[in-house]
């Protein structure tokens, strides 16, 4: 089957249903085909239009020439020794630019980590995507595609659930539209069907887009980046404290309205002598009262920036201040140590490995 010219063809991949109903009757098809064609690229996870033998093969000759459905191409997989595969993906709607999703396979389960932009503005100082500055916003298509991409490239070991962590380059709140675009689509039954309750969102602390997200019907649980018992110390290694200081942060935190079985999730990294200190667990502590809180302490992996690893007693010291106060709170290892697992730091392996100015804005 000829296939459709690259520049001119529609991109499928991304568009909603009622996008692809529209599409298909300015094809001068019956608007139902959208919808097959929807279940299909999501659900089944046909990228061939020769594939979706639902179709007659008429349409899916003229898929074939007008349209296409535009995956991220994998440009370079590293795989750990847990198993981790952290892949380098290239993206073309708009700037072109390499991006980082990471597939974690686990027992029962696979979480995948996904980007929202490429590169970040924000400019957190223990992250090394903060240092490749901001290339653009990703779109819907792109956010999708990442998950399609990693699900499919592991289609023969798949677990029965999916999990995805939109924790990769970029701050999720900064692109609001196409993240919410890309989660109807990945979070729908009939889409990739992934459980609401199955997807988190972490942010730096965008009260904006926290207040947003607090009024979407369908959202992934969200987590916030804290990593600091104070305003002074939260700005230094995070500078859009602020703008949006820890009062007002947990305030809106505290408004956020939470569903059964809905938590906050807070995430600290601790820096050794830094931010890992018994009195910095107590002000923790009272920071977070009155929020239906979890805690998950990432001690620091030593690398490329200037921060100690933290003594593995205060580790525990420091969990046990805050599960004293009742307050859940686990230590998490970062996955797939041996191919680079902090955030951004592939992609800046990768501009050195293959000085290619896309990657770094
Ligand atoms: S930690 Fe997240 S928000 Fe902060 S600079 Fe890195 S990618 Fe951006």
């Amino acid at each position: 089957m000829p296939s459709s010219d690259a520049k001119t063809a529609v991109h499928l991949l991304g568009k909603s249903a009622e996008e692809l109903r529209a599409f298909l009757e300015s094809l001068g098809e019956p608007a139902y085909r959208g919808a097959q064609i929807y279940h299909a690229i999501y659900a089944e996870r046909r990228f061939d239009f020769a594939a979706m033998t639902n179709l007659p093969s008429a349409l899916r000759e003229k898929l074939a020439h007008e349209a296409a459905i535009g995956l991220p191409k994998i440009v370079r997989r590293h795989r750990s020794s847990d198993g981790t595969v952290r892949y380098v993906l290239a993206i073309d709607e708009g700037k072109p630019a390499n991006i980082e999703a990471v597939f974690m396979p686990e027992e029962n389960r696979q979480t995948i980590c996904i980007s929202t932009q490429a590169g970040c503005a924000v400019d957190c100082q223990f992250c090394l995507t903060a240092t490749l500055g901001l290339t653009r916003n990703l779109t819907a298509r792109e956010i999708v595609g990442e998950v399609l991409v990693a699900l499919d490239d592991n289609r023969a070991t798949l677990k029965p659930q999916t999990n995805i962590v939109l924790m990769g380059q970029g701050e999720p709140l900064l692109n609001h539209d196409s993240v919410m675009a890309a989660l109807r689509i990945l979070l729908d039954p009939n889409g990739v069907g992934i459980s609401p309750r199955h997807a988190a969102l972490s942010t730096s602390g965008i009260i904006p887009g926290i207040d947003r997200l607090a009024q979407e019907k369908v959202r992934p649980q969200l987590a916030i980046s804290l990593n600091a018992s104070s305003d002074e110390q939260r700005d230094k290694i995070m500078p859009i404290n602020r703008k949006y200081p820890l009062e007002k942060l947990l305030d809106a935190c505290r408004k956020y309205p939470l569903r059964p079985r809905e938590w906050l999730l807070f995430e600290y990294v601790l820096l050794g002598g830094f931010n890992d200190s018994p009195e910095d667990a107590r002000r923790v502590v009272k920071l977070l009262a009155n929020i239906r809180a979890k805690v998950n302490l990432i001690p620091w992996n030593p690398g490329a920036l200037p921060f100690e690893k933290p003594d593995p007693e205060r580790v525990q010291e420091f969990q046990k201040i805050l599960l004293d106060k009742g307050i859940l709170c686990f230590v998490r290892d970062s996955r797939g140590q041996d191919v680079m697992a902090a955030c951004g730091q592939l992609a800046l392996a990768e501009t050195a490995a293959t000085s290619a100015p896309a990657l770094s804005s």
